[in-house]
This record gives C-alpha cells, sequence and structure tokens, in this order.
C-alpha cells in the first residue's frame, strides 16, 4: 500500500539536529517524527549523532550578526582533505547570505531572518557526510530546505546525493520514488514526472540523501519541491534490501561507514598539527570588588573558532583579564578543548543557543531545546553548566524568558565588530564607549576582533579598568 508521511519543516529542524550528546560521542540521534495516522509509514531509523571534536583540524567557518534588523547566522564545515567539497558548501552558503543581505537587510528595520546550520551525517573511514539546514524567512520561498554534501576521500572527490545510486540504476530508483509519492496528499503526478526526469531539475530535488543506522536510505524533499507548498516536506525511506542493489561503490561504502563507523576519519589528507589550546590556569576566584574599583565586562559571542579562541584566551591571560564567552552550542560540541580552555582560565561560559536563531520565533519546545542541548554541551566540555545566556540577536520576550532558567544578559556597548571587520575601529569603539560597570559585546569569530583585543586591554587597563566577568560584575553590583 502507499504510505503517506508529511512532516511539519520545524519538526524536521530538530530531527535533522544533532543533540549535544554528540559531543560525547554517544548516538545524537533524536527521533524522527513520523505521521501517526493508521497506515503512516514506520519510523525511519535515526541518522547516527557524530562526533565532531574527533575530526582533526576541523574549522567550523561561522559568519552571523548580532543586529535584530539584519538576523543572519550560517555555519559549515571546513574538513582538511575534502577541500572540494567545503568550496560547494561554501558557494552555496554565500549565495544564500549575499541574496539575503542585499535583500532583506537593505530595507533594515524588518523581521526575517536567514540561518545555515549544519550536522555531520558520516565522519568516518574515507567517507565525510555533511547536511546543512537553511531556515529562511525571506520571502515567498520561505521555509526549512535541507541539502547534504558527500566527500569521497578515495577518489578525492566530491559526490552529490545522486552519487549514492549507481549510474545504470539511477531509473530504477528515479521510478520507485515516483511510485512512492504518487497518491500521497499535495503531490502532483504531472509536475513530480517532469521534475525527476529532466537531469538538472533532478538533481537539484534529490539533494538530500541519507543512509539511517539499518543501511536504509532516506530522501526528503524541501518544501514546494514535488507537492503544494502548504504539504510541507516530504520523506521516502527505501529499506536496506531494497536499497542496497542500486548503490554505486562509493555508495555501498556510505552505507557500511553509517551502519558500523570506523574509529576515524582519513580522507588522505596530509596530517594536520594540532592547534595549541591556551594552558593558562586562574588561580582562585576573582576577588575584585567593583565596588571600590573601576569594573567592565567583555564579552564574546559565537564561538569558540579555532584558532581565535586560542589566540584571544592567550590576550587576556597576558593582562590577567577575565571576560565571558557566549558560546554556540554546534560550536562547543566542534572545538570542547577551547571551552575547557576558556572555564580554566577563570573566564564565564555563557549560552548563545545551538545554532543562533531568533529564539523569539520558535516554539517553547525549540526554545528549551536549543538552549538545553547548549547547556548540555558546556557541562561536557566544561564539568559545569552555565547560568547565563544571551539570546541571538538580543532578541527576547516573555516566551522565550519562561522556557529557560537561564538568566539573560544583554549588552550596554554594541561594537557591531561584525559588520566591518577592522581592527582599529572595533578597538577605537570599545575604548570610546566604555563606561564603569559596561558590559561590551564582541564576538571571537573575527580575527580583526580578536586582534583588537591587545590594544583594549592596554588602554583601559591605564585607565584603571578591571576586566570581570559579567556573573561577576551583577554579584558585586
Ligand atoms: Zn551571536
Amino acid at each position: 500500500m502507499r504510505t503517506h508521511t508529511l512532516v511539519p519543516s520545524l519538526l524536521l529542524l530538530g530531527a535533522f539536529s544533532c543533540t549535544a550528546a554528540c559531543s560525547s560521542g554517544s548516538d545524537g540521534s533524536s527521533g524522527t517524527a513520523s505521521d501517526a495516522r493508521p497506515g503512516a509509514a514506520p519510523t525511519p531509523s535515526p541518522v547516527r549523532g557524530v562526533d565532531p571534536s574527533k575530526i582533526k583540524g576541523l574549522e567550523i567557518v561561522s559568519d552571523s550578526s548580532e543586529q535584530s534588523s539584519c538576523p543572519f547566522a550560517t555555519s559549515y564545515p571546513n574538513v582538511p582533505g575534502a577541500e572540494a567539497m567545503t568550496a560547494a558548501m561554501k558557494k552555496d552558503v554565500d549565495e544564500r547570505l549575499a541574496d539575503f543581505r542585499s535583500g532583506a537587510c537593505e530595507g533594515g528595520g524588518n523581521s526575517l531572518e536567514l540561518n545555515v546550520s549544519h550536522q555531520f551525517l558520516v565522519a568516518s573511514g574515507d567517507v565525510l557526510g555533511v547536511r546543512l539546514s537553511t531556515q529562511d524567512h525571506s520571502g515567498a520561498g520561505s521555509g526549512l530546505s535541507t541539502r547534504t554534501y558527500w566527500y569521497d576521500g578515495k577518489a578525492g572527490a566530491y559526490r552529490t546525493p545522486l552519487g549514492l545510486v549507481a549510474d545504470g540504476s539511477q531509473d530504477a530508483f528515479i521510478a520507485a520514488l515516483k511510485d512512492q509519492l504518487k497518491g500521497r496528499e499535495g503531490i502532483d503526478a504531472t509536475a513530480l514526472d517532469s521534475t525527476l526526469s529532466d537531469p538538472a531539475s533532478r538533481t537539484a530535488a534529490l539533494d538530500d540523501m541519507v543512509f539511517t543506522t539499518d543501511g536504509g536510505l532516506r530522501v526528503t524533499f524541501d518544501r514546494g519541491e514535488v507537492g503544494v507548498p502548504p504539504a510541507g516536506t516530504y520523506m521516502v525511506a527505501f529499506p536496506k534490501e531494497t536499497i542496497t542493489p542500486w548503490l554505486s561503490a562509493f555508495g555501498q561504502r556510505v552505507q557500511q561507514q553509517t551502519m558500523t563507523p570506523s574509529r576515524s576519519l582519513d580522507l588522505g589528507a596530509a596530517p594536520v598539527p594540532a592547534p595549541a589550546v591556551p594552558t593558562h590556569t586562574a588561580s582562585g576566584d576573582d576577588d575584585t570588588d567593583c565596588k571600590k574599583v573601576t569594573c567592565i565586562a567583555l564579552t564574546f559571542d559565537d564561538g569558540p573558532a579555532a584558532p581565535e579562541t586560542a589566540t584571544l584566551l592567550t590576550s587576556l591571560a597576558q593582562y590577567r583579564a577575565r571576560a565571558t564567552f557566549f558560546t554556540v552550542g554546534q560550536n562547543v560540541a566542534a572545538h570542547p578543548e577551547l571551552v575547557r580552555a576558556e572555564a580554566r582560565a577563570g573566564h564565564e561560559v555563557g549560552n548563545h543557543s545551538w545554532n543562533h536563531p531568533d529564539l523569539t520565533k520558535l516554539t517553547p519546545s525549540q526554545i528549551a531545546s536549543q538552549l538545553n542541548r547548549t547547556s548540555a554541551a558546556i557541562k561536557a566540555a566544561t564539568g559545569k553548566a552555565p547560568t547565563l545566556f544571551r539570546p541571538p540577536y538580543g532578541a527576547i520576550n516573555a516566551q522565550v524568558k519562561s522556557a529557560t532558567t537561564l538568566s539573560p544578559v544583554l549588552w550596554d556597548v554594541d561594537t557591531e565588530d561584525w559588520k566591518y571587520r577592522d581592527e582599529d575601529k572595533v578597538a577605537r569603539t570599545v575604548i570610546a564607549k566604555a563606561q564603569r560597570n559596561d558590559v561590551v559585546l564582541m564576538h571571537d569569530i573575527h580575527p580583526t576582533s580578536v586582534a583588537a583585543v591587545p590594544q583594549i586591554l592596554r588602554t583601559l587597563t591605564d585607565r584603571g579598568y578591571h576586566f570581570v566577568t559579567v556573573s561577576h560584575l551583577r554579584a558585586s553590583l
């Protein structure tokens, strides 16, 4: 019989995201939304979680604003050896961001948003797989879209999802897909035929294919790709026995590495030396009395980032300055060693959500998920759960407040450092605007902001400032 699985896009957003458990190396899947009606397709096996901190030389390429009139946050991974795949992701992300910035941001003062987050699907043996999820509120095409990217380390080649299927089996695979989709609510059979028959539109539509832990293949279609937009996302799941004969040699290796991952990823790249992690250790609690001396709280959002955060920690240690880091969960999962170094050096680690969405646009359970998963990742890295959070874009309302026990932190001085990327301007802005007991907003994902810090520390130290964490400042006022 025909099956029917319509999955609301926001549920998928959760289902596709790696939970904080990824950072501890366990299965990070969070289940899969499914249709509860009688006769519905059985829930496909979940996608296995990957611990990104085990990927040698991994760099997360992040960009974001902190401005509610132009809210965007993008991220994708740069894995040594998979440069062609990184280039494909960069091209897609750059295009989306350029579109968003030239459209939504030019007008200013609107409530539109672009968010691109990443999730590792496989990082094992000679196979790398990543899904980028784009939440776009910028216009007619608004909604969630997902795309998977594959890298074949044996061949040294980037592969699109269709590369998982052997050339000679593509017709049979497409016929089976059509057969599964036809008859579902919202599917236009004629449009479906033409979309999947034309090679170009076929490649565009079949841009999200992933194996499940039991060896089955899951194909996801974005809203409006094969059905009427109100019907949302469509998913087709093939069991292992059906899909295996149709797979390419690469597809078979991806299937194998998904079901039984190797201990490590080896794409044949030259070994990358592990980046140095500062080992500065704070000696005891901070006894600065902000009633008696002039205090200021520097805060750094959106990290950790390698190598910028390590550079920043070294500068802060040189001036015995303490700071507060509002970290993004997906970056904590990639670089727990840097978050550990922050805490060890006496800095405060706060929560800045998992992937930097505007929390006021989410449901209470989505807000809780964004914050809880990040707190769990911070606790896994440092042994201590955070008590503070900073809402992305400073966007907060009663619903966000009631979804968490964390205390919100906004800022007094906004450097807008994400906008101009100019070391001297960042330093001048902070030095000109700083006042006693201010909370200053910067971002440690930008090398220019990190480079501005020594000048800020030197000048403000000369003026008698003491650099404390947000909680220390609050406790002493
Ligand atoms: Zn931010």
